[in-house]
């Protein structure tokens, strides 16, 4: 997809409600342009960073759109982040770029800052010199909670984070409420699950599950004799998983709040008043091993678990193959702090926003099987 210059960008939005989408390489960007393409008629430009090779898979299909457009963007920089800003001066500025992998902020715990926390003070910044009704949104995430007290987690679950990820965004929030209260920005961080989809990264567990359900699967349908199973880390862990497709309506109806919810004062001029920030799950939690069997069982595989801990293993129940692995632990995976369980409580965003979940977790596991089986 050819990435326009800021020059051409402005010409294009001018005069028109122009939303930017960051991340929109990613998961949720993209399907956030698919959203906002079907539900308005906004013009919308993607911000994608430059690689050597660009990975435009997730957006390929919106090549020949002609209100979606690509643009540069790198949250590390902020004078590219200013320049966007002060040029196109959005109506609504939607932040999904991220460093996203949670494991991988051990690994790379400045560079996790770097993008999550001091990327948003750039934004924030920006929006307050030169576009400030611009509304904006930052992706929040159940890490925050970390530690966590009490279950399900609402918006009053204190941030206790066990992960530079966590960290990150705990502290880009704090950064967008106090932009909020200072200046009467539109600058929200809702808590989003976790939440997948067929657009999700393959370094993520259910990815991870459901590609290797469909390798499985050709493995045995030609006849390889020896299966190669999938290694992953913390099996018990819960997680509360739903759809992204869901979730990215959740975010829009945040950002527009006043049409939603019929307890809204406007939020214009300051201060700031009913501006909500909510979290966004499906109320249920399920542990990997839940997952792993609902996965293999939409592609015929039923098996069981045997052992525990590291030599935990999930076996096929099958005749011609009874000893064959599907599953095995690979401790290397294993973050070095964990949170056991995470579960949302989406009472207030269905309550004040109208939102539900549509998709179930088993229909959300089906989903992303059978698209890495096709
Ligand atoms: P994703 O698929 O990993 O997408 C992340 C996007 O951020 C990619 O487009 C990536 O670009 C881009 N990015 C990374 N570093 C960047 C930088 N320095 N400058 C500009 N762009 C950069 O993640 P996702 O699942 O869509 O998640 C979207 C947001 O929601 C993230 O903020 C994530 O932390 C948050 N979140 C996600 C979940 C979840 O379960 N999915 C849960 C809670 C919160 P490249 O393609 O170039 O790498």
């Amino acid at each position: 997809m050819r990435i326009l210059s800021i020059d051409e960008a402005k010409q294009i939005s001018r005069g028109k409600t122009t939303v930017i989408i960051t991340g929109v390489t990613g998961q949720d960007g993209s399907l956030m342009a698919d959203y906002l393409l079907k539900n308005t008629s906004y013009e919308l430009f993607g911000g994608a960073r430059r690689l050597s090779v660009a990975n435009h898979e997730n957006i390929e299909h919106l090549a020949n759109e002609n209100r979606f457009h690509c643009i540069n963007f790198d949250l590390t920089d902020a004078h590219s982040i200013e320049k966007v800003i002060s040029q196109l001066k959005p109506d609504y500025f939607i932040n999904f770029a991220a460093q996203s992998f949670v494991k991988s902020s051990w690994d790379f715990p400045a560079q996790t800052w770097d993008t999550n926390t001091k990327g948003i003070i750039h934004i924030l910044e920006s929006i307050h010199l030169h576009s400030r009704y611009c509304r904006f949104y930052n992706a929040g995430s159940s890490e925050e909670f970390g530690n966590v007290e009490y279950a399900p987690q609402d918006e009053k679950h204190p941030l206790r984070p066990r992960s530079p990820y966590g960290a990150s965004k705990a502290a880009a929030r704090q950064l967008v409420k106090v932009y909020r209260d200072s200046y009467g920005l539109y600058a929200i961080q809702g808590w989003l699950f976790n939440h997948e989809g067929t657009r999700r990264g393959d370094e993520f567990v259910t990815r991870k599950i459901t590609k290797a359900v469909a390798r499985i699967q050709q493995e045995f349908k030609f006849g390889i004799k020896r299966i190669t199973p999938v290694e992953l880390g913390n099996l018990n862990v819960k997680r509360d998983w739903s759809d992204a497709e869901d979730c990215v309506d959740a975010v829009w109806r945040m950002l527009n709040q006043e049409q939603y919810n019929k307890n809204f004062t406007t939020y214009r001029p300051y201060p700031m008043c009913d501006l909500k920030e909510y979290v966004v799950a499906s109320g249920e939690s399920h542990t990997i091993k839940e997952f792993v069997e609902e996965a293999f069982l939409i592609a015929g595989f039923k098996g069981h678990w045997e052992g525990e801990g590291e030599d935990e293993k999930y076996i096929w129940d099958s005749l011609s193959y009874p000893d064959d692995i599907l599953v095995q632990v690979n401790p290397s995976f294993y973050r070095p702090a964990e949170i056991e369980d995470l579960r949302g409580n989406t009472k207030s965003i269905m309550y004040d926003l109208g939102w539900n979940p549509k998709t179930s977790f088993k229909e959300l596991v089906k989903k992303m099987v059978l698209k890495d089986i096709s």
